[in-house]
């Protein structure tokens, strides 16, 4: 049983009072039928295109994706989109169907779908339409495909990405079967668009059971991701790590907060490990400017999946910085927050601690991190001065002690570092002293 919310229930009322067949269909009805709140509605109909923008007349509507029978509803409750009941054509690209042939029945709707979980309907009135099994895979925690799995594959790889990240995100488990057709077909990944790999990557990564997925599905991300290969099975003959560099990655992964930054920077930031091993005449492997190697192979990865360069940025900051002591003492801590921000700042120290769980032999070092932490609130806590812009003096204040051009902003920064480091307080009679005693200096 399903409980569908008043729009989509409205929705559905409308096309079939004027005669055409709806249902409620894919994930919401997984979500619906897990005791999950879906996160949008989708529904299907009997309704052509034009007939559905006719029904829809007096609501504000989208219709960019009409030509493949999708019509968006705006409605107070949020964007819902309809779409025919269709079949798609080949995909002879492997990236979009040929074309789109709209068809008469629910169940020929529902054929094209990828995996059977996400291959019911509901309808308020007639409740389940599930041809396929969908009810039971999903009661016993299955991933199966629907129809013949390495002609769905075929048809379109992102399928075994998805299947990959269902995975990841419902522990679930994929029927062999279908299991083994991702496996055969996953070179046909390099013809994907960047962006929906990128996209089914970041929801696998985000996903509670991602450390399983990945460890079950490592080819397949490899296919995807090939720079990250020479980690898997990457000894890292070192008393400091009890797993190799792939698994202590999986294990970091899984650690840090369900955030994209984090899991990506998680996954990414001993990438550098496998190019830059060493191991000394005692047998003990090293890893020197493992941080740096990283970087540059994971900007290579990051530019090559379109990440947005605010994305990238964030990511490359935490694999550059995560092996450098963080706020070791509170004059550290007050200057690396001040330059990096706190929300970076409280990213590294996620890092941080996922890599030390993921090293598995730093106990006293994981209990440090979280005294960093409960420095780090308590220094928010107490407002300090943490930039420019917080400090008593400005610019104008400089310049009527008589700094001009550079000097300025010289000054701003040694009179901040000054009070970063507790040399004096936050006042402007006590900065405006130390700036004439500095000027005095320097005479
Ligand atoms: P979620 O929204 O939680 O990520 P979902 O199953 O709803 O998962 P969507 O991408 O929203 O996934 O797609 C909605 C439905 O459309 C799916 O349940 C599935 O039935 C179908 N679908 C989506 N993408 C594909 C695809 N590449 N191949 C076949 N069917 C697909
Ligand atoms: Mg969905």
């Amino acid at each position: 049983m399903i409980c569908l919310p008043a729009h989509a229930a409205r929705a559905i009322a409308r096309l079939e009072h004027a005669g055409y067949e709806t249902w409620a269909v894919g994930g919401c009805v997984r979500d619906g039928l897990m005791g999950r709140m879906p996160h949008d509605w989708d529904l299907c109909s009997a309704a052509r295109p034009e007939q559905m923008k006719s029904v829809f007349a007096d609501e504000r509507v989208l219709d960019v994706g009409l030509r493949h029978g999708t019509l968006t509803v705006l409605t107070d409750d949020g964007p819902l989109e309809i779409t025919t009941f269709r079949a798609d054509g080949g995909y002879s690209d492997g990236r979009h169907p040929d074309s789109v042939r709209f068809v008469g029945s629910i169940e020929d709707d529902l054929a094209r779908r990828d995996f059977t979980i996400g291959a019911m309907a509901w309808h308020p009135q007639r409740g389940l339409c599930d041809p396929y099994g969908g009810l039971d895979d999903l009661q016993d925690g299955i991933l199966r495909a629907v129809g013949e799995p390495d002609a769905r594959f075929r048809e379109d790889a992102l399928r075994i990405l998805r299947g990959v990240r269902f995975a990841a995100q419902l522990g679930f488990t994929v029927e062999p079967q279908t299991a083994a057709a991702m496996r055969r077909q996953q070179a046909l990944l390099s013809r994907i668009a960047a962006e929906r790999v990128r996209e089914e990557l970041t929801g696998m990564l985000c996903g509670r059971f991602v450390q399983r997925a990945l460890r079950d599905y490592a080819d397949v991300l490899f296919a995807v991701l090939p720079e990250l290969c020479p980690m898997y099975g990457c000894a890292q003959q070192n008393p400091h790590h009890l797993y190799d560099v792939w698994e202590h990655s999986l294990y970091t992964v899984g650690q840090v907060p369900a955030e994209p930054v984090l899991r990506w920077a998680a996954l990414l930031h001993d990438c550098g490990k496998p190019c830059c091993k060493t191991v000394d005449a005692s047998a003990v492997g090293h890893f020197y400017g493992h941080p740096a190697a990283g970087c540059a192979l994971a900007e290579q990865l990051l530019r090559r999946l379109r990440f947005s360069n605010e994305q990238a940025a964030h990511i490359l900051f935490l694999v550059e910085q995560h092996d450098r002591p963080l706020g070791e003492n509170d004059k550290l801590l007050r200057r690396q927050l001040a330059k990096m921000g706190e929300t970076r700042f409280r990213w590294l120290l996620s890092l941080k601690k996922g890599d030390a769980v993921g090293q598995g032999t730093h106990p006293a070092y994981i209990a440090e991190l979280c005294e960093t932490e409960a420095r780090l609130n308590a220094v928010l806590e107490e407002d300090a001065c943490l930039s420019l812009k917080q400090l008593a003096v400005d610019g104008r204040d400089m310049m009527t002690l008589g700094l001009r051009g550079p000097a300025v902003g010289e000054m701003l920064q040694a009179l901040l570092e000054a009070v970063l480091d507790r040399q004096t307080a936050n006042t402007r009679q006590a900065l405006l002293e130390l700036a004439k005693t500095r000027m005095e200096e320097l005479k």
